[in-house]
């Protein structure tokens, strides 16, 4: 049965993972009228994790869904201060954001992510998604639609959205190859501070008290330490990363070649210290405030070939995992959402979950990943960040040539700097939805010219070697036919035609949003 009770036009579909992507798909599905169940493993008892900043590429596609910045303790970026971790002068200009809005259209908001990750659940809710709390799926059959749920219930679908983060299995069913997730050589010690805390200490209030808020970011590169700190939830709290380049020993442990992938893995305050080692005291009196700390070892992969596959397609982290250079991780999966918002808006409605994709089901999400992998493949590979040094300019040249194997589009300029202008011009002036727009309606005039191509081609056989014209005033017409030699050229000449009419009549159908 339907689990929002379909509507005319609706195709049913299971999302795996109820992640940030797997939320915003259900509401951007829901928008156009789809049903949309998603399983989830967790029941989200213990929701955490740390803050998330989401800048106006994905900010003005929350805005058009609702989505209340103010109610979910938003705040905004104003600037980046970057000093040096030991002196604390400034090692770089502060860079000002308070104009973010009037260059892109939408403001840059940093939030606790269990307070957008709610409010994204609320929203899904609201329109009517069916969210399903723990409901571990074991496995997709990519090519019928089964969702097999751990306990044995199977359930079918139109479409498998899987959105189950950087940990996915299903990714490899897809392209047909496995590609690991490896090392990307950070670890990243996690904290969140309470804001009165740290004001209320004459030691480390002036880090904060009257300025406006953004990232200060104290780094140590000789160290290969570089800490990101910005606030969320109504300025309450203080986030915390601590990137390190070399393993660390975490949690007291030996091993430097440990990986973590668990979000909430603990690591102690003695962890940090070391970590922060050559440290103004002040910094390290401040991260040590934290009465939790946390760690994990940043993973990365490279891009992957395919986003789809028969009745399933990847998004989110289990498609693009990236690192936290440009804060496009959450952003690109709500781009995600959006543009599926735009390709699957006139599907035909399911004939039942037991039929394959209909042809413009799957055309569309043919088209869902020509538009959505090259962008996302660059994206990948622009946030592997280039380490500083004699090797910088080779390895930027490098990254370029990567990404050129992708994504033939503008580039900002080799060797542009994080928050620098030409790559918050690449990231947050981009509109997914527009451009989603524009390259549904290339496709669409693709397959017209193409209808016109062979329209032009009928035009060109002469009206006597035409066929029989079918059905004139209901009665059938027959040519007259003399000789055997002229019925056979008739008859090849029919076939050609009919050939011809029938692919006209699909791609016709495919033009005008008619079922397939
Ligand atoms: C607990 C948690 C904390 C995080 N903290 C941070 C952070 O501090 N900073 C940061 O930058 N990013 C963090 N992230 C990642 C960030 O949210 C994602 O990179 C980004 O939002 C893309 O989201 P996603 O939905 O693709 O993946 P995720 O946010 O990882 O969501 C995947 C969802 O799928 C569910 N899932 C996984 N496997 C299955 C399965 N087999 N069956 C059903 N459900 C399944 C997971 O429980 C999760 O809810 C965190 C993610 C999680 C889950």
């Amino acid at each position: 049965m339907a689990a929002n009770g379909s509507s005319p036009g609706s195709i049913q579909v299971g999302i795996v993972g109820a992640g940030v992507a797997g939320l915003a798909a259900a509401i951007a599905l829901r928008r156009i009228g789809h049903d949309v169940e998603v399983f989830e493993r967790s029941e989200f008892r213990n929701e955490n994790g740390a803050a998330v900043s989401i800048p106006p590429n994905g900010g003005r596609i929350l805005k058009r869904w609702g989505f209340d910045s103010q109610k979910s303790g938003g705040i905004e970026n104003i600037q980046v201060r970057r000093p040096k971790g030991d002196t604390l002068e400034p090692m770089a200009p502060t860079l000002n954001f308070s104009n973010v809005e009037q260059l892109y259209g939408d403001k840059w908001y940093f939030y606790h992510r269990v307070d957008m990750h709610k409010h994204l659940r609320e929203l899904a809710e609201a329109a009517g998604a069916v969210i399903r709390l723990g409901q571990r799926v074991d496995d997709v059959e990519i090519e019928t639609g089964i969702i097999h749920l751990k306990g044995g219930a199977t359930v079918q679908k139109d479409l498998v959205i899987v959105a189950d983060g950087q940990h996915d299995r299903i990714n490899s069913k897809v392209t047909g190859v496995e590609i690991p997730m490896k090392r990307s050589g950070q670890t990243a010690y996690r904290c969140l501070i309470p804001m009165k805390d740290i004001l209320a200490d004459e030691e480390t209030k002036f880090f904060f008290e009257n300025q406006p808020p953004g990232f200060w970011a104290p780094a140590l590169p000789a160290k290969g330490v570089m800490a990101v700190t910005y606030p969320c939830r109504n300025n309450e709290i203080l986030n915390v990363l601590a990137v390190h380049r070399k393993l660390g020993q975490h949690a007291g442990s030996k091993e430097e070649d440990i990986v973590i992938d668990d979000w909430n893995f603990p690591a102690t305050h003695e962890d940090l210290e070391k970590v922060l080692d050559g440290f103004h005291p002040a910094v390290k009196k401040m991260f040590l405030k934290s009465p939790e700390v946390k760690v994990y070892t940043q993973m990365k992969r490279e891009p992957l070939s395919r986003m789809t596959r028969g009745k399933t397609l990847l998004i989110g982290d289990a498609s693009h995992p990236m690192l936290l250079t440009h804060a496009q991780g959450v952003s690109s999966s709500i781009e995600d959402a959006a543009a599926l918002e735009v390709f699957l808006a006139d599907i035909p409605a399911s004939k039942g979950v037991a039929e394959g994709p209909s042809d413009k089901l799957a055309q569309r999400l043919a088209e869902f990943e020509a538009f959505r992998l090259p962008r996302l493949s660059a994206t990948q590979i622009l946030t592997d960040p280039v380490v500083p040094g004699p090797q910088a300019a080779a390895n930027y040249a490098k990254q370029e040539a990567e990404i050129r194997k992708y994504y033939a589009g503008p580039l900002p300029p080799t060797g542009s700097m994080p928050h620098s202008p030409p790559i918050c011009q690449f990231f947050f002036a981009y509109d997914v939805r527009k451009e989603a727009l524009q390259a549904l309606e290339e496709a669409k005039d693709s397959l017209r010219q193409r209808a016109t191509s062979i329209a032009t081609v009928m035009a060109s056989v002469p009206e006597d070697q035409l066929p029989p014209v079918k059905n004139v005033n209901g009665q059938p017409q027959t040519p007259v036919v003399e000789s055997s030699a002229e019925r056979k050229r008739v008859s090849l000449l029919e076939k050609k035609v009919n050939d011809l009419e029938s692919k006209l009549a699909a791609l016709m159908s495919k033009v005008e949003g008619g079922s397939s």
